[in-house]
């Protein structure tokens, strides 16, 4: 029963919870389940042809299809099993008429033929499968009603009794299998929504969103700035850029390996990241080079600077027992009217180069 009920609870959510080849066998034990059923009724209506045939047909499924699937022959296991469908419902309605409904059974199969080459992987792209299995089950309901109406039945069932119970229980299968095929077609469909979805934000992460730092790339970056730029030309709006870049990063490389950088750079992307206020964007620019995009003045940004440098000279990284130290420098372009975004970063380079060559582990503005 519970787990019934994550079935369901699976199925609206458009989770798979079953893998296909457990779906295709519960179908396959239930085709069993049918035709031993069938063989009992044509044994008690003395329909003997028909009863052999169910019979049969108990074991094709119970042993032969379920082989099949085991073997992963999903496949060939379901065109044999709708043409085994298709047969039985014909000499079923040839035998004993229209009238007890095994006809119906062909309006059921086209819903199953869909559902069926959707979710087998090789039929996926071939929809003419299960269009033509359509027509197929079409052409054989009107060919059964045809002779029908001009042979009559082969063999007459013991009382009307039996005409009603076996179209009753036919339609009602048949409405069953109907709205479970379809139930199953909608929960298929949302969970191939669901992993497109998923692969979707994956992919636009991946666009955006440095795999080392977490911090934005530079192509996002770009998308801020021109922002930051079309806000200060509508509505004045000033902005600073602040770039920096970690001092002699590749000595860090060099004593304790690339591993304990890449920490090194984790580490310092963390505090600026945690420290600058919301609305502010930080981007890895560079190799070991950060910019940050504040929406504030000249002189905010560069109180904003001075205090991650202090956080980050203090920063301690410890990597395989050995305790790491850096400093960073910073330079620091505030946004100037018809300035290109180019021309800004440009300014907050020059003062970077000029950190460096004083001393490094300064903000210079
Ligand atoms: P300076 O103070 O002048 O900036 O010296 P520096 O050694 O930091 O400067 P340089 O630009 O010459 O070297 C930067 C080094 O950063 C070189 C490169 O190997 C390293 N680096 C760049 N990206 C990464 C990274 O993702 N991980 C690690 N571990 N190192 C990186
Ligand atoms: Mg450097
Ligand atoms: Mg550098």
């Amino acid at each position: 029963m519970g787990n019934l009920k994550h079935y369901i609870k699976a199925l609206s959510s458009g989770e798979s919870y079953y893998t296909l080849k457990v779906k295709l066998t519960y179908i396959c034990n239930f085709l069993a389940a049918f035709h031993l059923l069938l063989t009992v009724a044509f044994f008690l209506t003395e329909i003997y042809p028909m009863m052999i045939y169910c019979a049969f047909s108990v074991f094709f499924f119970a042993v032969y299809i379920r082989g099949c699937i085991r073997k992963e022959q999903f496949g060939f296991s379901v065109l044999v099993s709708i043409f085994e469908v298709l047969f039985c419902s014909f000499a079923a309605t040839f035998c004993v008429g229209i009238e007890a409904g095994f006809s119906v059974y062909n309006f059921a199969l086209i819903v199953a033929c869909f559902y069926l080459s959707f979710v087998i992987e090789k039929f996926r792209s071939k929809e003419s499968i299960p269009f033509f299995l359509s027509l197929f089950s079409a052409l054989l309901y009107v060919i059964g009603y045809i002779i029908d109406n001009v042979n009559g039945p082969m063999y007459a069932l013991p009382n009307e009794h039996w005409v009603h119970a076996f179209h009753v229980a036919n339609y009602v299968v048949s409405f069953a299998v109907m709205i479970i095929f379809n139930f199953l077609f909608v929960w298929e469909i949302k969970s191939n929504q669901n992993i497109l979805e998923t692969q979707n934000d994956k992919l636009t992460e991946m666009a955006h969103i440095d795999p080392l730092t977490h911090l934005m790339n530079r192509r996002s970056m770009n998308t801020h700035l021109q922002q930051s730029m079309d806000a200060l030309r509508s509505s004045g709006k000033r902005f600073s850029l602040v770039l920096c870049d970690i001092d002699d990063f590749k000595k860090v490389n060099d004593t304790y390996g690339h591993d304990a950088g890449d920490l090194v750079l984790v580490n310092v992307a963390d505090i600026i990241s945690q420290n600058m206020r919301s609305g502010d964007v930080v981007c890895r620019w560079g190799g070991e080079e950060i910019l940050i995009l504040i929406h504030a003045p000249l002189e905010t940004a560069t109180n904003a600077a001075e205090r991650i440098r202090q956080m980050i000279a203090e920063k301690v990284t410890y990597y395989e027992g050995q305790a790491i130290q850096v400093t960073m420098t910073f330079g620091i372009a505030e946004s100037i009217p018809g300035y290109k975004i180019e021309h800004l970063v440009q300014q907050a380079d020059d003062k970077l180069y000029i950190g460096k060559k004083n001393g490094k582990n300064i903000v210079v503005f």
